[in-house]
């Protein structure tokens, strides 16, 4: 199995530290706001890669942080007037359940960083101790420049950086030796949440807690550090920095980053407004039809979110569920395979190969979503009410378990969008004010059976998921 690594900027053989194992750390989101559709796409193509090193075999640890100590957050919670643990709590909440929605399995632990001060601490204490930081006024700096190897994953040549960073000046930050020494420690500054450290009352820089929790979790080396190409400069680089020069140690083999996300072919900011939430997604289309698409680019190609792209990956996912509802109700006959059949069975390991083939070369999701098209072909065109039941069998559960590598779930009832419901509701209210009660109590039937559950209150319907 070939991963491109950014380190080497070659697809390289895989070869875990320990046979068997993979040692796995994602940057997980700064949780300020519900997540968006960028932060999505690391969520899902990773989640794919380990479901996918499990399909061959492999024990995967796979960690993924929340940043939950940030600038955002303590804006947004003075906004709201409330702890900035209570924005960072409630859309860890939030992220978890679109996580749910998207179909990412859980990580193996979820760290948040304002939980793992002490090992940050004593990190920084390290990089000290070995002249690879410093102390002003209550800020801990990393020297750079006693890292030789820095600029090593962006390729960035550290006197190019030195003169591009000349003129800045970063108020707060005029203890700072060189220009391109970063902080590890920041001192408190009233009103923000802070912790008791050698060097006074602070928090920690946001580059080092990564550099932490991947220690605490997976050990002082992985196998894999992945996460959007927008993190290699300056947070993937500094986290290689601040790792390798307090644990003397290659800090991780392979670097992955996924390609960035468009929409409408422009780059998606607040300030442009064409910025999604994930939530906002969901109320238009299944969830899993985004997780569809986002596999339907290579994870390092720069991938464009529109409409037309959506409805594509919407048909195409249609597609394959259409076709194993169907394998589900075939009634078949009870015998062995005929000849017929056991070359389709055939066909059907070599489309299993197909799929292995294309996510060994550096995961290409693309080339394994068309081997379940073909699979899905086959089926479509094989199987009947004329066929064995081993026959049947085998085809719906050889495209589920694929279906299951790429994350895409076969076995869901649909769920209903909450536009539908909506409209849905309306009609009730219209129905209920032309006194037609009896279609109102149909409605509220036919929801109630889809698991929606209406309230009347006196500011108006109420409706939940049941
Ligand atoms: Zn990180």
């Amino acid at each position: 199995m070939k991963i491109y690594n950014t380190l080497t900027r070659k697809k390289e053989e895989f070869v875990p530290l320990e046979e068997g194992k993979v040692r796995m750390y994602v940057c997980g989101p700064t949780v300020y706001n519900y997540i968006h559709i960028g932060n999505a796409r690391p969520m899902i193509v990773f989640d794919t890669v380990r479901r996918y090193l499990e399909h061959k075999g492999y024990a995967v640890n796979y960690v993924s942080n929340f940043t939950d100590v940030d600038d955002k957050i303590i804006k947004k919670a003075n906004e709201e007037g409330v702890e900035p643990s209570v924005i960072s709590e409630r859309y860890i909440e939030e992220a978890r359940k679109d996580m749910e929605s998207l179909n990412v399995r859980e990580a193996t632990c979820h760290p948040k960083a304002t939980e793992e001060i002490d090992g940050m601490i004593e990190m920084i204490r390290t990089l000290i101790e070995k002249g690879h930081a410093y102390e002003v006024n209550g800020t801990v700096y990393f020297k750079t420049r006693s890292f030789a190897d820095y600029g090593k994953l962006s390729k960035k040549n550290i006197d190019d950086l030195q003169a591009g960073h000349r003129d800045i000046k970063v108020t707060g930050e005029d203890g700072k030796k060189d220009p391109l020494d970063f902080v590890l420690w920041k001192p408190k500054k009233e009103g923000e949440p802070s912790w008791p450290s050698p060097w006074g009352e602070g928090r920690p820089g946001w580059h080092i807690e990564c550099s932490e929790m991947s220690k605490k979790y997976l050990g002082e080396q992985i196998d894999i550090h992945a996460g959007g190409e927008d993190l290699i400069f300056p947070h993937h680089e500094n986290e290689i920095a601040q790792s390798e020069a307090c644990n003397d140690k290659e800090f991780a083999r392979y670097w992955m980053h996924n390609g960035f996300l468009n929409i409408d072919n422009v780059k998606m900011s607040k300030s442009l407004g064409n910025f999604f939430t994930v939530r906002e997604i969901g109320e238009k289309y299944d969830l899993q039809v985004l997780r569809f698409f986002m596999l339907s680019a290579h994870y390092r190609s720069p991938l464009n979110f529109s409409a037309e792209l959506m409805a594509a990956a919407k048909n195409g996912l249609d597609r394959i569920l259409t076709a194993v509802d169907r394998l589900k109700s075939v009634d078949g006959v009870d015998r062995e395979p005929d000849a017929g059949e056991v070359a389709q069975l055939e066909a059907l390991k070599g489309l299993c190969e197909k799929f292995d083939k294309a996510m060994d070369d550096d995961f290409n999701t693309a080339d394994a979503v068309s081997a379940i098209f073909e699979m899905v072909k086959l089926a479509n065109v094989s199987v009947n009410n004329d066929s064995s039941n081993v026959f049947v069998k085998k085809v719906l559960m050889t495209i589920v378990e694929y279906c299951d590598i790429i994350g895409v779930i076969t076995d869901k009832k649909e769920e209903m969008l909450d536009a539908d419901i909506e409209a849905l509701i309306n009609e009730r209210q219209a129905a209920r004010k032309a006194k037609n009660f009896a279609r109102a109590d149909e409605i509220r039937q036919q929801l109630l059976d889809q698991g929606i559950i209406l309230e009347d209150t006196r500011e108006g319907v109420k409706w939940k998921r049941a």
